[in-house]
């Protein structure tokens, strides 16, 4: 691979070597390629049956360390042309391609929580980490997830619909605002931060195209005041994780250092030393893990955890959220679209959620959200769970993949080519069929929703998700 690595930086990176060897494993792992992660997706399928499935179709899955559901992948040279997010498992959102070292983040934030109320992920597209502690959160609780970029932001709510994570509500401001305007409000937060990507070049060898002294000063300075937003907005007792995908001290450890220096004796760092088997070889003096892309054979990564102690307060800001379109939906509106859930869908109204309603559209609000109202704007709250039309309700697709199937549900399993047909948006025959509207499945994994009308399936992909010429 021809690896764009400028002089200075390598000169940069010797020094904070402990070796001459060091340097040259450093060196010649970032100009390999990197070796294939994946993360099973426990919203929709536990670990064990996941390993069971792929290694039926040769897939030998190698554990991550400090992730459970996280895995190298090696597949079988015959499937290998195949793009791996083009196999009938990710686009069921059964699992997500993601690299093994940005697994750690999430997994340092909730090592030693209990089942968090609320916790904000600020810089969130394109949603490998949100959806991460979504299934960390078991889907309950409320998650923000915060992206800055319009065009990220679409790529993270395809992300979330996917994996069917319905406890998170998208906003889309700069992270500087929620110190301001949501203090002391979460009780866990991410700040996954934009920085450098030096860590980044064994998958994109241009990475460091732009790498400058001077853009290692500016992108610290907005780190540093994203890191000061995370702080106010954390609830006194609450748990910080900082990390990036870059290597440099400016953007890692004199970023945290900073913010220890703000606030004294209000916040410590939590080693990460004991995160798991073999942290001690990329732990820092002061606890953080700065992971070596040569140490793991992975990307390089940096994770630091904090605790903040007591109240900072906070400036105040008079920010108005805005109008807020969704009513609560009546007690009647409720039983009702309940019954058509239980009778049409044998499924029950799903727990820890507030039912809204939008014009004809019923949402679905994680209850720890309800406070929220007023107090910000969001982009995407919750789950759209059903559309009101002259006969009573219609199931959305979203919701189709979020909820999952009872023994008793309306399902029809495809096999490979007539999920292909159905992601084509063709309709379907098949020799028997529940009749009426239906969970379309990948073994009891929901991918859409369907018709049955006698031996037809009426296929409901929504438009946008059709996949013309797709072959599985
Ligand atoms: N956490 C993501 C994941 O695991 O999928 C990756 C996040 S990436 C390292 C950093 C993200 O921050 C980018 O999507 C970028 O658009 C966004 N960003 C940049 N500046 C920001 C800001 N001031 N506030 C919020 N997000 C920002």
């Amino acid at each position: 691979m021809n690896t764009l690595l400028p002089q200075a930086f390598i000169d940069k990176m010797a020094a904070l070597l402990p070796s001459r060897q060091e340097l040259d494993a450093f060196v010649s792992i970032c100009h390999q390629g990197l070796r294939k992660s994946i993360r099973v997706n426990q919203l929709k399928i536990s670990v064990s049956e996941f390993k069971q499935r792929m290694q039926v179709q040769g897939w030998q899955l190698t554990p991550i360390p400090w992730c459970e559901a996280g895995f190298w992948l090696t597949r079988p040279e015959e499937q290998e042309s195949t793009p791996l997010g083009n196999t009938a498992e990710h686009l069921a959102g059964l699992f997500y391609i993601q690299e093994a070292s940005s697994m750690l983040p999430p997994v340092a934030l909730f090592a030693k929580l209990n089942t968090p109320e609320r916790v904000l992920d600020i810089a969130a597209a394109p949603g490998s980490k949100t959806t991460q502690i979504s299934a960390l959160m078991n889907n309950q609780g409320l998650l923000v997830a915060n992206e800055l970029s319009s065009s990220r932001l679409k790529v993270l709510s395809a992300t979330i619909q996917r994996l069917g994570a319905a406890n998170v509500a998208m906003s889309h401001f700069d992270g500087e605002v929620f110190g301001q305007w949501l203090p002391e409000t979460f009780d866990a937060i991410l700040l996954d931060a934009p920085c450098g990507g030096e860590g980044t070049v064994r998958k994109d060898p241009q990475a460091m195209q732009n790498w400058s002294e001077q853009a290692l000063q500016d992108i610290s300075a907005v780190q540093k005041r994203l890191i000061d937003s995370a702080f106010l907005a954390l609830k006194p007792g609450g748990t910080l994780v900082y990390s990036t995908c870059t290597l440099s001290p400016e953007e890692n450890q004199q970023v945290v250092q900073w913010l220890l220096e703000q606030y004294d004796e209000a916040v410590s760092v939590e080693s990460l030393a004991d995160l798991f088997a073999g942290a001690e070889q990329v732990v820092t003096p002061e606890g953080y893990l700065h992971v070596w892309p040569q140490r793991f054979d992975s990307e390089g990564f940096f994770v630091a955890r904090l605790t903040k102690h007591h109240s900072v307060g906070a400036p105040k800001s008079n920010k108005k959220a805005g109008n807020f379109p969704y009513q609560p939906a009546s007690r009647k509106e409720q039983a009702t679209l309940g019954d058509y859930l239980a009778k049409q869908f044998a499924l029950p109204f799903p727990a820890g959620f507030s039912l809204y309603v939008r014009d004809k559209d019923y949402w679905l609000f994680p209850d720890a959200f309800v406070e929220l109202i007023g107090r910000f704007r969001f982009d995407r709250i919750g789950l759209k769970l059903a559309t009101a039309h002259k006969q009573g309700f219609r199931l959305t697709h979203e919701a189709a993949l979020a909820l999952t199937p009872s023994a008793n549900s309306p399902i029809v399993n495809l096999s490979l080519s007539q999920l292909a047909e159905f992601y084509q948006g063709k309709d379907l025959f098949c020799d028997t069929l529940p009749q009426g509207e239906l969970l379309v499945c990948l073994d009891g994994h929901p991918v859409g929703l369907g018709k049955g009308i006698g031996q037809k399936l009426k296929n409901s992909l929504p438009r946008e998700l059709v996949r013309d010429g797709l072959s599985l």
